[in-house]
């Protein structure tokens, strides 16, 4: 056998064709090892970049705050424009903008979901009838939706059916058409209570925005957790995340046993369209204004004030602009009290001058950001902001 497969590769490789090959492999081969050489001396030793202080990160001791490189741009509070800070709404007659980058970030395209070619009628917000009632009985019982199957496709069902999208990976746009619809009645569909926990500790910034079909999987109406002699909701309907929403109730009730009360909620969960209307009602202000300014132009002042559309921690369900009616929060009771103590909570004050180079944010002593209690401690007593707590855990 030995000799038989010798002599077979003999005569193999004295196929004149065939002696090609060794030949070719071996200069591969020499260009192989050439080029990894000559990469091995241009590379960095990675030993050097370890930082010195990697151990630090995990302990809860004070330590030297992290020299990171500052964002380059820092923008207006968002919410300037509301009067959460005691603001005039957009100005009449903004100052220029000196010609900043928006640098709009791209998303990734969303799927439309497809209008229904058999079977199932798409199904959407003002849709009634009896297939509209199946709909919302599976929704029901797969614990998205609460109350009675009434056949009216409303705002609430749309937020299930959103909330159904999310949890099972379809493109999360509120319509029901076939593909929403055949996984709802397949009896295989994750229930609400099967939904992924929430990443309590997401970075969302300019730098790190979310996509477009980015949708939180636990959102609540605020209203049907806290108790409206709590909490004041200034914008019936709005909703967030239910972990964060509870500790919010519990924060507001300590406040008033501490005789501090008056609370509400001016903003909190905020989808990808929802900014971008933000968006765009700011550019066609600006441009009302200013009539001979270009859409670039409107859309770079905007962006000193607004987030752009998957840039805002409000996309995640997670922040709640929290503010007193009728006047400007800062330096308030009100305030005094949530900045000393929400961190009890789970809570930070998201954006604080001391970091504005960090965030790329202006202070917002509105903005209340839940990140669980441990997290919020260890970012207190280390005066970190997110951004920071996220590099020093190396999450
Ligand atoms: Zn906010």
């Amino acid at each position: 056998m030995k000799h038989s497969s010798r002599r077979g590769a003999r005569a193999l490789f004295s196929d004149p064709l065939l002696r090609v090959i060794p030949a070719g492999l071996a200069l591969i081969a020499v260009v192989l090892v050439f080029t990894g050489l000559s990469r091995l001396m241009h590379k960095p030793n990675p030993d050097v970049l370890v930082p010195a202080d990697a151990s630090a990160a995990a302990e809860l001791t004070p330590s030297p705050v992290p020299t990171i490189t500052p964002t380059p741009a820092v923008y207006a509070p968002f919410g300037a424009q509301y009067g959460y800070g005691g603001e005039e709404l957009i100005p009449e007659t903004p100052t220029p903008a000196p010609t900043p980058t928006p640098s709009p970030t791209p998303f990734a395209t969303a799927t439309p979901s497809p209008a229904a070619q058999t079977g199932y009628r798409t199904l959407k917000k003002g849709s009634t009838g009896d297939d509209v009632v199946r709909m919302q009985q599976a929704l029901i019982g797969l614990g998205y939706l609460n109350g009675a199957a009434d056949g009216d496709f409303g705002s609430g069902t749309q937020n299930a059916v959103t909330q159904f999208q999310a949890v099972n990976g379809l493109s999360a746009d509120g319509i029901a058409g076939e593909k929403t619809l055949t996984l709802l009645y397949s009896g295989s569909a994750l229930a609400a209570s099967e939904a992924p926990e929430m990443d309590y500790l997401v970075l969302v910034n300019r730098d790190r925005p979310l996509g477009k079909d980015y949708v939180p999987t636990d959102l609540v109406n605020i209203g049907d957790v806290i108790p409206s002699d709590v909490l004041a909701v200034k914008y019936r309907n709005t909703q967030a995340n239910r972990v964060a929403t509870e500790a919010l109730y519990r924060m507001l009730e300590d406040a008033i046993a501490d005789s501090v009360s008056n609370f509400q909620v001016s903003s909190a969960y905020r989808g990808y369209a929802a900014q971008q209307q933000l968006v765009d009602n700011s550019v066609a202000n600006y441009r009302k204004n200013n009539p001979g300014w270009s859409t670039e132009r409107c859309l770079s002042a905007t962006y000193q004030t607004v987030a752009p559309a998957g840039t805002s921690e409000h996309m995640t369900g997670l922040a709640f602009d929290i503010t007193v009616p009728g006047v400007s929060f800062s330096g308030t009771a009100q305030q005094k009290w949530l900045h000393e103590h929400c961190y009890e909570y789970g809570f930070v004050v998201r954006f604080t001058a001391e970091k504005e180079s960090i965030t790329g944010f202006l202070a917002e002593s509105w903005h209340f950001r839940y990140v669980g209690v441990e997290a919020a401690q260890v970012m207190t007593f280390n005066n970190w902001c997110l951004e920071e707590y996220v590099e020093k855990m190396g999450l």
